[in-house]
């Protein structure tokens, strides 16, 4: 048991851009906590989102990093929304281990009418939420869906883990603007604390490994227990403000909710604003249609011109490249 502060060097201000696993041994509770600055600043000022749809953006980035981030080196992970809500589209993409990127489609006037706030969860309205894990190679693909009613990212989240991977879990989201000396800038963090007492077949599902259990398969649920009630009332204690506090480290806030219990922090993991689009693919999809779908994409200057939705980067190419053949 570790009473101590975490004795790995590291500087009090915060760390921006990474995820922090951490493990409370006598409660039976690991999670890990996400920071995000530049990385979502960059993806939501890309975008230039109104503030409401900028907050669910980055509610949605943080819980697809603590999702995620559980993933083997190949994987990739994505969260899907698909609503009725102002806020009907949402996509995340996680490509381990680092790579994040984001998309939302919403109704601007519908926006406005609702005097242009409103809670995530009204925002979203109801719909699906799907969880795809891309494991890579040949490996299948798992999706996990649950139903959106208005209920917001964070418990759409523990329904998930309740119901389809039957693991006690606690998350925590926040986003927020904060004011520096170079202007305003958004950061995200998040927190998620599971209850996996040390068993193989918990571990398994911890590491959200789909070869390891088919999707359905019967498990035995582990009733929550006084230590589950601890670590779950210790981490529900995280405030919004810490969770995006530049000069509090995700150290230091483990620190603080769980010191009383002693808790390890690992190695983290870095995170990057970067898209997965590349001239190479953009080049495939372009051969693989027909001339006349090249022929309607060729724009006033003769040339096609495709730009990433994700990224925003644009790209031209010169149809007489696909002509020749
Ligand atoms: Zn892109």
């Amino acid at each position: 048991m570790n009473r101590t502060p975490p004795s790995r060097a590291v500087s009090d201000a915060g760390q921006d851009d990474i995820v922090v696993p951490f493990l409370v041994e006598p409660l039976s509770t690991r999670g890990r906590v996400v920071r995000l600055g530049p990385a979502i600043d960059a993806i939501l000022k890309r975008h230039a989102y109104p503030a409401p749809i900028a907050r669910i953006v980055g509610e949605a980035v943080a819980l697809t990093v603590l999702l995620g981030s559980a993933l083997k080196i190949e994987g990739s992970f994505q969260l899907q929304t698909k609503t009725d809500g102002v806020l009907n589209m949402l996509i995340v993409d996680f490509d381990a281990p680092s790579n994040l990127r984001a998309l939302a489609r919403f109704d601007a006037a519908r926006l406005a009418q609702a005097g242009g706030a409103g809670r995530s969860g009204d925002l979203l309205g109801s719909g699906h939420l799907a969880f795809t894990i891309d494991p890579g190679g040949d490996l299948a693909r798992y999706q996990g869906v649950i139903a959106l009613d208005g209920q917001g990212l964070e418990e759409a989240a523990h329904q998930y883990f309740l119901r389809s991977e039957q693991i006690p879990t606690l998350v925590r989201l926040a986003v927020g603007e904060v004011l520096t000396p170079t202007g305003a800038h958004w950061r995200a963090g998040g927190l998620m604390a599971q209850f996996l007492p040390d068993s193989p077949e918990r571990r398994r599902q911890f590491d959200l490994d789909p070869g390891d259990a088919p999707p359905g398969a019967p498990r035995d649920i582990v009733a929550e227990d006084d230590h589950w009630t601890e670590a779950k009332a210790l981490a529900a204690t995280t405030e919004d403000h810490e969770l995006i506090d530049p000069t509090l480290s995700s150290e230091r806030l483990l620190y603080r909710l769980f010191h009383e219990r002693g808790v390890r922090v690992f190695e983290p993991g870095v995170l990057r604003d970067v898209c997965r689009c590349s001239t190479e693919r953009i080049d495939a999809m372009l051969h693989s249609f027909s001339a006349a779908e090249r022929a309607d994409m060729v724009g006033d200057d003769g040339m096609i011109g495709v730009t990433c939705e994700f990224c925003s980067t644009k790209r031209i190419f010169d149809p007489a490249d696909y002509e020749k053949a």
